[in-house]
């Protein structure tokens, strides 16, 4: 059971974004050509070894740069027709490493009542502080009212739900892109989410490429629902989400990098390159994450 041990007071910075993709039995969550392209997407120093970073090892880069950093993986059972990485392992690491680490958990979608089931459990259970989705990887329409009953159980455990949005590095170079289909990803299937669910906050993970003025209207419209800005280097953010991000956007985009795919010293050395208010950047690295969390200030 995990339990929150983070001196939210002292760290400099919340990542909202980190994968584990790999448990302590080794299994890993995605098919080997997918953990091969990928890294080449990401132009993966190490090549595809790269992708498997084990909880005690992401905790132990995070707590050196006195950073929390939630941690998740998918299931994407249905979608990918591969067994996810141990959810209750990456949990009972993270509650071993719980100075820095916050655990998501995640279902999938496609289990129907199972997934519902699912959700309390993770909550109530292993004390998960919110859930992942990949719509795209786990081939389902997030706006299907099917799916409505696993928002209402997320809504009701008061913790937030971060999708996965726009273009993905999963599947890119392969023929079909390993089956996987961007048009999940579009946020404008989120708006429906978050119009029928005001009570669930929702984070719309990365700059949601090709659909970023979607996302930045949807953002400024929707008081429930954030952006996280992991998955590129801030280099390559797309001009009008930098505009945004300093003004109606400032208490809505939440650091995140997307762990081990981007780096937290790339992010940051290419962030500080942006011409942002310094104003905003401490709600950026951290207040931002804090109101996502439901966490305003919290002593261990
Ligand atoms: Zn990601």
């Amino acid at each position: 059971m995990y339990e929150y041990g983070i001196d939210f007071d002292a760290v400099a910075a919340i990542d909202i974004h980190t994968h584990v993709e790999v448990d302590s039995h080794g299994h890993r969550a995605y098919d080997d050509v997918l953990v091969e392209a990928t890294g080449k997407y990401f132009k993966m120093p190490q090549g595809s070894k790269g992708v498997v970073a084990g909880v005690d090892a992401v905790a132990e880069q995070y707590r050196q740069h006195n950073t929390a950093a939630v941690v998740f993986t998918i299931d994407a059972r249905h979608g990918m027709r591969h067994a996810p990485n141990s959810i209750e392992d990456l949990v009972a690491g993270a509650a071993r490493n719980n100075d820095v680490l916050i655990p998501f958990g995640s279902v999938d979608p496609w289990q129907g009542r199972h997934a519902v089931h699912r959700v309390h459990e993770l909550v109530r259970d292993h004390g998960v502080k919110g859930f992942k989705f990949h719509p795209s990887m786990q081939a389902f329409e997030p706006n299907d009212r099917a799916y409505y009953p696993i928002y209402h159980a997320i809504a009701e455990a008061g913790v937030p739900a971060l999708f996965h949005t726009g273009q993905t590095g999963m599947g890119a170079g392969l023929p079909g892109g390993h089956g996987i289909k961007l048009r999940y990803s579009d946020p404008m299937l989120l708006d429906d989410v978050a119009a029928d669910f005001p009570e669930l906050t929702i984070v719309m993970a990365h700059p949601a490429v090709p659909w970023v003025d979607a996302q930045i209207s949807i953002a400024t419209h929707k008081a429930n629902v954030y952006i996280d800005l992991s998955g590129w280097s801030p280099k390559y953010f797309p001009a009008q989400l930098v505009h945004a991000m300093g003004r109606q956007l400032r208490t809505k985009v939440l650091f995140g990098t997307d762990f081990p795919y981007i780096q937290i010293d790339r992010w940051r050395r290419d962030f500080d390159t942006l011409d942002i208010d310094p104003a905003v950047v401490p709600l950026i690295y951290k207040q931002n994450a804090l109101r996502v969390l439901g966490v305003a200030s919290h002593r261990p």
